[in-house]
């Protein structure tokens, strides 16, 4: 009878049949049905399970919620849209927030990048992108930069642009021929494990871009596309010098630069952007999941204002489209009032700041892991970390399973991919959650088998 009651609570009421009828994404759907782990609320840096135990968030959400659960100026702003004016057609009418936003987000960019497009998510944003590229150059005429490089271990969101430039061969493998793209390597390198924050190592691999450039012709190339710090590929920090010298080599050859900034927008890295925190401007910037604290669904691309008037200029009839591109929630009111509402948040407590002072707390407790047993590397960039594990015999991905579980049974929720597990904690986290974290991480690595 105990066992029962157990169960029916930490099926939250789910039947198996309700279950069975999700098509859960990026999951062991069999798995999982078989042991659910349902989330039930949230309040903080913690969520409540369906059996009423009590999780730490190890990775905001899916890097997504800095700020914390449960923010009811958020929820206020959310409701208060909703009531005054729920939804808005953005295709040839608007709403003011959409306007405010964009203006206010063009002071989170690096200057220059001050005309937005809005999007749904991150993967709407890299797809906007790229297809912004194109049409760019074949506006000024140039309408053979068409090709796009990406980097192996980059992550894009999964729409049909966003595979093909990404370098996660199983996000590629299932779906056939994508649109044109070249791939640099993944400056993760062998000399580089254990590193704490930026390697020294690895600048050089910019230089690929020359051979790829030499190989197709920069006439060929719209823009190169990378996030800063590698997030889904396993929070892979920039070489020193490295990004500076991709943005020399963009410039020099006219190509674009966009950086993918889905993760380290909005305080990840200690600092507004990637982009600032490392001292590059590119001619793009894709933002999502912290823009709106992950509350309601929201991507951006943000662009350098040349791109913006290039469209602009010799277009037509003034009432004529200058880009045929847009969704029917780009600028949704209520993603805008959630967004206007944590950028509020961000400034009002200073959590970027925050996040800043917690880089060489996190960089401390996740290098104390050094040495347990099947760890083969450890990163960390801005508040983002990650172990890497010597794969078992033919399953890369059953050690970090086992870990995630391991956490999980804890009350620690962690992320897992590839052959690593990612902590990247909310931007209020208390030091003694840090503590807790990383140390209850530590006695699931040395309990593996
Ligand atoms: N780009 C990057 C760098 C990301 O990390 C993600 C999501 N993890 C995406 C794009 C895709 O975003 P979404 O899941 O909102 O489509």
């Amino acid at each position: 009878m105990a066992d029962q009651e157990t169960t029916a609570s930490k099926y939250a009421g789910v039947t198996q049949a309700q279950l069975d009828a999700h098509w859960m994404p990026y999951s062991g759907n069999r798995q999982f049905k078989q042991d659910p782990r349902l989330l039930v609320a949230a309040k903080d840096c913690f969520y409540t399970s369906a059996d009423g135990r009590q999780i730490f968030d190890g990775l905001s959400g899916l890097w997504t919620t800095g700020a914390g659960h449960g923010r009811s100026e958020i929820a206020n702003a959310v409701a208060a849209q909703i009531q005054q004016l729920d939804y808005s057609p953005g295709f040839q009418f608007g709403q003011p927030k959409s306007f405010i936003l964009a203006e206010r987000l063009s002071h989170w960019m690096p200057p220059g990048l001050n005309r937005i497009f809005f999007t749904g998510s991150g993967s709407e944003a890299a797809d906007t992108s790229l297809k912004i590229a194109r049409a760019y150059w074949r506006k000024l005429g140039k309408g053979t930069k068409t090709k796009f490089i990406g980097r192996a271990k980059g992550y894009h969101g999964v729409n049909f642009g966003g595979i093909s430039v990404g370098g996660l061969p199983a996000n590629r493998a299932w779906y056939g021929a994508g649109i044109e793209s070249y791939h640099l390597a993944s400056t993760l390198l062998p000399e580089n494990r254990f590193t704490r924050g930026e390697p020294e190592q690895g600048a050089h691999l910019a230089e690929q871009l020359i051979d790829l450039i030499q190989l197709h012709d920069a006439s060929n190339i719209a823009a190169v596309i990378l996030e800063p710090m590698a997030g889904s590929g396993g929070v892979i920090p920039p070489p020193k010098g490295y990004l500076q010298r991709i943005a020399e080599i963009c410039q020099a050859h006219d190509i674009l630069l966009i950086f993918d900034e889905v993760i380290t927008g909005f305080g990840r890295l200690g600092y507004k952007t990637g982009a600032e925190a490392y001292g590059v401007v590119p001619d793009m910037i894709n933002v999502a999941k912290q823009i709106t604290n992950g509350v309601i669904p929201m991507g951006a691309v943000a662009c350098k204002q040349g791109i913006y008037d290039a469209f602009m200029e010799d277009a037509g009839p003034d009432y004529q489209l200058e880009l045929p591109h847009g969704y029917t929630y780009s600028a949704h009111p209520v993603a805008c009032a959630a967004a206007l509402a944590t950028l509020d948040i961000l400034e009002q407590e200073q959590l970027i700041e925050r996040a800043h002072g917690l880089i060489p707390e996190i960089e401390q407790r996740v290098h104390q892991l050094q040495g347990l047993p099947y760890v083969s590397d450890i990163r960390n960039s801005g508040t983002a970390s990650a172990v890497s594990f010597e794969p078992a015999p033919g399953e890369p991905l059953l050690r970090p399973y086992q870990v995630a579980m391991a956490m999980w049974s804890k009350g620690f929720y962690v992320r897992y991919g590839g052959d690593t597990v990612a902590i990247a904690p909310p931007f209020i986290a208390e030091l003694n959650q840090l503590d807790d974290i990383y140390s209850a991480l530590g006695d699931c690595i040395a309990e593996l088998t």
